[in-house]
């Protein structure tokens, strides 16, 4: 016998039960129902994505990237690697065919794998696929004609094909989706759609990151984007606005929004403010009176991500970052104009907000408007959301030119939280009617209640195994039920149905033809 052993979720995942469910369901309702009467339509991307499509656009230089990836090869192609690097060693000194032989051998692994689909059979495998066994033949050829010369620039070319063979596929599941929904945008042409494109999606992300309350490897997001060639103030300020009608929807009332503007990144056509800002922060970090009070992150990232030391939380840094040169400062005119419209707009919308110069946001992709809301119920973790223009992003990508973006990003798990702390939402699933049964011939005719009222749209509940009256009226208390539909011998034979309401005891005798207007009465 195989040693028992408990099966626990893995750190930093968990399980989500009835009934917190019901609040997730709510709360997953309520969400898609604020974003879709802003005309937001649902997309739902892959759980995993190539690894290079979240260095590319998240930065290769942040956390999220640099340690928090769960990365994993998709095609499994070990033994090929094993192969290439034999390859890659040449041709054994006493066996002039033994390159020549392990090419050929390696050729038939390739064949294999591209049979069980372990590697890409498209482009460039297939053209370095056919150049190898050209190369083989050539080698054959050379071979059997002695020409040494002609060996060792074949085994050269040989050993660079194989190289150059796409063997694995990185890929990662996603750390977020901003990035998925871009690539997705321009997989699809969706800039030929009409209008801007607004997007929502509902789902979990990963990230390696130490678990802790409020902070998990598998969390979940609703975030929502809005793509097009427009980058209007109202766009920014109509997706903050969507999101304080959330938190009115989940009455959280203890929160506070963020906003700043961060600058523009260089493009080819004019210089950027925001790289300017950055150098005359990385000038002012490196002093050596300031520099020496930093931590070791902050330290390393004055060279790295300067902007990321702005939105460090170790206590012993805050005097000093305090005294740091601020963006406002900096921003050009059109930064700044766009910055000053937004405020307006979110005046206009009656959206309160606090400006925070220190609002840099962890990804590389942001550029003007980031905002992020803090909530002060959560403790630590305190941030429910976070959000930013990134203009470039879609262009970086490969997608076309001009191409605009705002988006933001809520932790589910998070507003949960806040909403039970908050205490005035309480969402649960109750059961309407408990159907008691008592004897084979109400079976049947319980069977067939319980289907009327469930499309009825009625909860019920249908015991699989006759229960004594007692223990049934038990179990239907304390799962909560409504109401117990009682179907014994008497109401069979009486042609009546009989009906406890648990809140008060109330019992009543009424028809089956009654049944239906009853509990539609009793809503
Ligand atoms: P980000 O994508 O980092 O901007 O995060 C957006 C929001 O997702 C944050 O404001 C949090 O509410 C939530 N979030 C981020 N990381 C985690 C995590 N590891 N666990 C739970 N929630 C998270």
């Amino acid at each position: 016998m195989p040693e028992q052993r408990k099966f626990r979720a893995i750190k930093g995942t968990r399980d989500i039960l009835p009934p917190d469910s019901a609040l997730w369901n709510w709360f997953e309702k309520t969400a898609r129902g604020v974003m879709e009467s802003y005309n937001f339509g649902e997309i739902r991307t892959p759980i995993f994505e190539e690894t290079e499509l979240f260095a590319r656009s998240i930065g290769a230089e942040t956390d999220v990237v640099q340690k928090e990836m769960f990365a994993f090869d998709l095609h499994g192609s070990r033994d090929l690697e094993w192969w290439r690097d034999l390859l890659k060693q040449g041709a054994h000194p006493k066996d002039r065919f033994s390159f020549r032989n392990r090419l050929s051998e390696f050729l038939e692994k390739v064949a294999l794998a591209l049979q069980q689909d372990r590697i890409g059979s498209g482009e460039p495998n297939s053209r370095i696929i056919a150049k190898l066994k050209s190369t083989l033949q050539q080698l054959d050829n050379a071979l059997d004609r002695d020409a040494n010369d002609e060996v060792e620039s074949l085994t050269e070319a040989g050993q660079s094909l194989a190289i150059d063979l796409q063997i694995g596929q990185s890929v990662v599941l996603r750390p977020e989706a901003t990035a998925s929904v871009c690539r997705a945008y321009i997989e699809h042409g969706m800039q030929m759609r009409p209008g801007d494109q607004k997007l929502y999606y509902v789902g979990p992300m990963f990230r390696r990151e130490r678990p802790q309350k409020g902070r998990y490897r598998q969390f979940y997001q609703i975030g929502a984007e809005v793509l097009g060639t427009s980058d209007a103030p109202a766009i920014d300020a109509e997706l903050i606005e969507m999101l304080t009608v959330l938190l009115e929807r989940c009455q959280i009332e203890k929160y506070t929004l963020l906003i700043n503007s961060i600058g523009c990144p260089d493009t080819p056509e004019r210089k950027g403010c925001r790289p300017k800002y950055v150098e005359l922060l990385r000038a002012k970090l490196r002093e050596p009176e300031i520099f020496s009070k930093l931590g070791a992150d902050s330290q390393r990232r004055v060279e790295t991500n300067p902007l990321r030391v702005m939105d460090s939380k170790v206590p012993e840094e805050q005097a000093i970052i305090e005294k740091l040169p601020k963006i406002s400062e900096l921003l050009c005119a059109d930064c700044r104009e766009h910055y000053e419209k937004l405020k307006k707009e979110l005046t206009l919308r009656e959206v309160p907000f606090t400006e925070s110069p220190r609002l840099v946001r962890g990804l590389d992709y942001y550029m003007r408007t980031t905002f992020e809301i803090t909530s002060p119920i959560l403790g630590a973790q305190n941030a429910l959301c976070g959000g930013g223009r990134y203009d470039g992003l879609v262009e970086m990508l490969g997608g076309p030119k001009g191409i605009k973006g705002i988006g933001f990003a809520l932790g589910e798990d998070r507003f949960i939280d806040a909403i039970q702390e908050a205490k005035k939402i309480h969402a649960t699933r109750t059961v309407d009617v408990f159907i008691a049964w008592m004897g084979e011939q109400a079976y049947p005719t319980a069977v067939r209640l319980a289907r009327v009222l469930r499309g009825e749209k009625h909860t019920v509940e249908l015991p699989p195994e006759e229960m004594k009256f007692r223990k049934a009226l038990e179990r239907a208390d304390k799962m909560g039920a409504r109401y117990v539909l009682i179907l014994g011998d008497d109401e069979i034979a009486s042609d009546m149905l009989s009906i406890k309401r648990l809140a008060d005891g109330k019992q009543e005798k009424i028809s089956e033809e009654a049944l239906v207007d009853y509990f539609r009465g009793a809503r």
